[in-house]
Parts: structure tokens; sequence; C-alpha cells
């Protein structure tokens, strides 16, 4: 070799650890997914690679369009949700315009709730538009102004159950079967129900495997919150049940290029094991503190779905408690501070909290709060809303009893009953 090509340089043995002679473990049949990483496939001839076919899973071309590790994440994400067949993207937001982009073209129209996950509103007023497709709010709690709102050029109708940050909860089958009589496209954002307080595609619980007569045509979901559980991933998933949508949202991601990492994946794969029994120890905490707060007058309203009085508590009892008393919520719950205290007095009661961080999102281990100012959220202040401050809680997987000692020694330093 040397000798024939004298000008190539020669590095001792990097050919054979490129080419070492490794094969897979045999027989080692344990539970745990292996983490498959690649760009390249390697296709034994080219006739071969001219024939597989990628669309349908049925093999592997290249790692953007899908591993091992990500075909079984998304399996197990379809037996969640009771759907049938998934794409991962990079984070939830990249799942809500991944649908967007898939479904919508110029002159399309899409409705999306007042209360939605901003970030939503964000992308239909500062990108879609660019594209001429336009956007218009819905009130989340009148199916009939949903119904007024479908014009012939509506494609898509965004849900939410319930809302980012008011947690209004909506009559989500009216809401379907409104857009199954207008025959529109409607897809929930899923990521608060998590494929566990209820069912996308059987909203009335007369199927099996999750799939009912009434159900949403696409669910997104961030798997950022539970399904990765440790606030470590961002990811997001959009999940079907129809082979002709899951093409056309598989080949706009294609086109765009999304993928997740494998690391990334496997990570979700880690924690969905435990996510029903993380989601029952959130929910079981944040009604706790719910409870706590309702007892404390600085509270003008308490919005967490499944308390009496909260907006949209019979929808939530009709859709999630369908046995009474065994519903379930996720760790999420917002509280009206009465008007009376300054925006400055509920800024000092965050910062005074010790367990509770101040940040975005949800679903780790870790509780976290945020005050939100709904008057620059919203078109008009809903009128179901009482006035006041409001401050979005999440809970972690903390004891209950330290966090509602954390609220009690905030409330008492930030915001002294007069
Ligand atoms: C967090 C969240 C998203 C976006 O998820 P990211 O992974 O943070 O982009 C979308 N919808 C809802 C309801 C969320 O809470």
């Amino acid at each position: 070799m040397q000798k024939d090509h004298p000008n190539l340089p020669t590095v001792p043995n990097v050919t054979g650890l490129i080419h070492h002679p490794y094969t897979p473990p045999a027989e080692f049949d344990a539970p745990q997914p292996g983490v498959f990483k690649a760009s390249t496939v390697y296709f034994p001839t080219v006739a071969d690679m001219r024939q597989r076919e990628w669309k349908d899973k049925s093999a592997y071309t290249y790692g953007l369009h899908g591993t091992p590790t990500t075909y079984l994440l998304e399996e197990r994400l379809c037996s969640l949700e009771g759907g049938l067949q998934c794409m991962l993207v990079p984070s939830g937001l990249a799942a809500l315009a991944l649908v967007a982009l898939a479904v919508l073209k110029t002159g399309d129209e899409v409705l999306i709730p007042d209360n939605a996950y901003g970030p939503n509103k964000a992308l239909a007023d500062g990108e879609l538009r660019h594209f001429g497709i336009t956007h218009r709010f819905y009130d989340p709690m009148d199916p009939q102004d949903l119904s007024r709102q479908i014009k012939d050029r509506t494609r898509l109708v965004w849900l939410e159950a319930p809302g980012s940050v008011s947690m209004e909860f909506p009559d989500l089958p009216e809401m379907v079967r409104r857009c199954r009589e207008r025959g529109v496209l409607c897809a929930l954002d899923n990521t608060w129900g998590s494929g566990l307080a209820f069912k996308p595609f059987d909203l009335l619980a007369d199927g099996a495997d999750g799939a009912g007569s009434l159900a949403v045509d696409i669910s997104a979901h961030a798997l950022t919150k539970y399904p990765s559980g440790g606030g470590d991933v961002l990811m997001g998933s959009v999940i079907t049940r129809d082979a002709a949508l899951h093409l056309q949202i598989k080949l706009c991601h294609m086109r765009l290029g999304l993928g997740v990492a494998a690391n990334d994946a496997e990570t979700v794969l880690r924690s969905l094991p435990s996510i029903a029994l993380r989601y029952a120890a959130h929910d079981q905490t944040a009604r706790a503190l719910a409870a706590w707060w309702q007892t404390q007058p600085q509270c003008a309203q308490l919005m967490h779905p499944a308390f009496e009085g909260a907006p949209g508590h019979a929808h939530w009892q009709a859709l999630c408690d369908r046995v009474p008393g065994t519903g379930l919520a996720a760790g999420l719950f917002s509280v009206m501070i009465d008007a009376r205290y300054s925006q400055d007095q509920v800024d000092a009661f965050c910062d005074g909290l010790k367990l509770f961080k101040i940040g975005y999102s949800w679903g780790g281990p870790v509780s976290l709060v945020v005050p939100y100012n709904i008057a620059s959220m919203r078109q008009t202040w809903p009128g179901h809303l009482k006035p006041g401050t409001l401050v979005r809680f999440s809970t972690g997987l903390e004891s209950a009893q330290d966090l509602v000692l954390d609220l009690h020694q905030a409330v008492q330093a930030h915001l002294p009953i007069a």
C-alpha cells in the first residue's frame, strides 16, 4: 500500500476501527430499547436501495426518515393516545407548526381558540400570514361562535382542553361535532390531557383501543411536558388515525427536514413507563394546593377544571370524570389574585416562593410559577374571569405539604390582608 501510493498518509489501524467486525449481541433479549443513531443507512445493493420504502415505515433508508429508536417511540405514543400514525418533531411548538404547514395553503383560514397556547397565535400572526393564510380567534366556551366563524375557506380548527393559562375547559365533543358538520379538519393540542385524562380519538368512550365514534383528526402533543417528565427534553408529536392525512404530514415533515435526536427519543422512552404514575401524582398535588388556595381571601378565583365553579368544570366532568371521582387532571392550575393587590405585590409573592421556581413549561419534577398579564393575551377580557392578577402554578413532584407551606409563607409576607 505504502509502496504503491507513497503520497497517501498512513494512519495505523484507523480502517480497522471503522470496519470493526461488530455484530449486535445475540439473544440480548432485554426489554430496554437500544439507542440507534445514524444519518447513513447502508443498502446491500442498488436494487434494494430503490425498493426500500420509508413512507410506511416498512424499512430504513436514512436517519432523518426514522430509526428503530424513533419508530419505537412513535408506536408507543400511538398506544398512549389511541392513534395509528405518529411523527416526532423537535418541540411541541414544532408539532403545532408542522400541522399548520402540512394542511394549510394560501387562501386558507385557521381558527384558534382565544385562550390557546400563546406561541400558536404568534405562529399564525408572524408566519402563516406571510403565506396568505389568515386566522381568527373563536370563543372556546361557545360552540355556536365556532360554527359562526367556520367559513368556506376555513381549513383547520385548533382545539385545546383546557386553554393554556386561564384553564377554561371547553365542550370538546361538541366542538369536534361542529367541525365534522362542516367538514373542517380539527387538531387538538393534547399536551394537558397527555393521552391520560381522556382519549382524543375516542371522545365518547364508546370505542376500543382508544378509537371511538367521535375523534379529533390530529392530536399534537408537547412531549416536553409529561412524556419527558424530566424537564430535560424538548420534543413534540403529531398523531393521526388516517393514513392519507398522515402521509401529507409526513411528506411535509420530510421536506422541512425535521428530526429528533436519538438520545432524546431514548429519554422519552425511558420516561413513558412511569407517565401514568407521575401524572396522577402531579394531579393530586395540584388539587391539594388548589383546595388550599380556595380557603385564602387573596384568591378571587380558582381556575382548575376539576373544581366546582371553575370555568368549564361540567365539561371536564363529562369528558374526564365519567365514573365520578376517578377523573384525572394535569398538575396545572391558575389563581386570580384579588384586584386589590398590585402587580408589584403579586410579583413579590412569586419572587418570595422558595420551592416554586419562576420559569416556563411544566411536567418536570420541580414546581413552577408564572404571573401572566391576561389583558395583553386576549382580544377582550373574558367575562367569566374576575378582575385581578393571574398566577399559574404547575406542580412538580415535591411533597404537597412542603409546597403548601411555601405558598403560605410567601402569601403571609407579600399579600397582606388589609
Ligand atoms: C409547552 C406547550 C407547547 C409547546 O411545547 P415546547 O416543547 O415547549 O415547544 C405547546 N402547547 C402547549 C399546550 C404547551 O403547554
